[in-house]
């Protein structure tokens, strides 16, 4: 099976919204009147960020999964996307599972697979997303402010519990392996909530690298502090009983992989808040507000501050 043989099998499909699709040198895509396009690209790197033998039809989905995270946390709705693939050696077993998972999550959210590149080389996956929001109304990472309330939607921490175990760092009974498992490796992007926060939410982003330092984000490009309470956070990990309750608090507040959204919105706007999670179906807990000062406070159990640091994954960090 040649290039362009592997290409029609798996990664050609009719387009609906696009202008133009698959099979010419460039995709057309016509964004509606009032409307600003969302772009963002996210690569997947064998060993880096999945396992060799990882489940062609999972590390589909989450190839994609992660890119709509990101327009999830911009308030997009998701249209189109591209695929670049370099891969070892065209295998039309695990290619067709890879293109199932791919394209069952690109229908439920339809958007639409219109064109990418593909070689051969190393297993690497990288796909653009492309999504619309209305002009003026993206959820930034600039926007929060003191005083406002921090959410978190979903649960936080199983992905890395699950990687802590594929790794052999700590032991899980079977069905909590199976069941973290399946977050690390089948991920839900939140872009019905996301959408849902338009106008709501002050600031968003995306966890992909973990709870603190990915809110150290918002912190930086807002010019605010926050603080957060672990007696609202411990309740986002209940999976692995028996597990030792600082391990699930790393894993929570620095675990990674989790592609929930953090949000700040102000206190004035719970009700609001709570009937966007209802109308997107997405549970979210408050964990902590928004302060004035600079840097990032935590509580523990008796409302204490915790001094311990908890660093949350940099590819390129020692
Ligand atoms: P060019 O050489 O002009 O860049 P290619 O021969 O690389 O074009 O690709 C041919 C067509 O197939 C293009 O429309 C391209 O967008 C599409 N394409 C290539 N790889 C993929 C892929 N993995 N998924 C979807 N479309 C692809
Ligand atoms: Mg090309």
């Amino acid at each position: 099976m040649g290039e362009f043989e592997l290409i029609r099998r798996f990664f050609t499909r009719p387009v609906r919204r696009a202008v133009l699709g698959v099979g010419d040198d460039c995709a057309l895509l016509a964004p509606a009147p009032g409307m600003q396009l969302a772009i963002s690209s996210d690569m997947l790197v064998e060993g880096r960020h999945f396992f060799a033998d990882v489940d062609p039809r999972r590390l589909g989905h989450k190839a994609l999964a992660v890119n709509l995270s990101d327009l999830a946390a911009c308030g997009a709705r998701p249209l189109a996307f591209t695929l670049a693939l370099s891969l070892p050696r065209a295998d039309a077993a695990w290619a067709g599972a890879f293109a199932d998972g791919l394209m069952a999550l690109a229908e439920a959210h339809q958007c639409e697979l219109i064109g990418g590149d593909t070689t051969q080389g190393p297993l690497n996956i990288c796909i653009t997303v492309f999504g619309e929001v209305p002009a003026g109304q993206a959820l930034l990472r600039s926007g929060a402010r003191a005083g406002d309330d921090i959410y978190v939607s979903g649960t936080l921490g199983e992905a890395r519990l699950a990687l802590e175990a594929l790794q052999g760092h700590l032991q899980l009974p079977p069905a909590t392996l199976a069941a973290t498992r399946l977050r690390l490796e089948t991920p839900t992007p939140r872009v019905a909530l996301g959408q849902a926060l338009r106008g709501i939410a002050s600031s968003a982003l995306d966890l992909s690298d973990g709870l603190l330092g990915d809110l150290g984000h918002i912190l930086a490009q807002s010019g605010v502090g926050a603080c957060i309470d672990t007696r609202l956070t411990s309740a986002l990990l209940t999976a692995g009983p028996g597990l030792d309750t600082e391990l699930l608090r790393q894993c929570t507040l620095a675990g990674g992989d989790d592609y929930e959204l953090c949000f700040t919105a102000a206190p004035t706007l719970r009700a609001q808040v709570e009937a966007a999670a209802a109308a997107s179906a997405t549970p979210v807990t408050r964990i902590g507000s928004i302060e004035a000062q600079a840097g990032l406070r935590l509580l523990g159990n008796q409302g204490q501050e915790l001094l311990q640091r908890y660093a949350s994954f940099d590819h390129f960090s020692a």
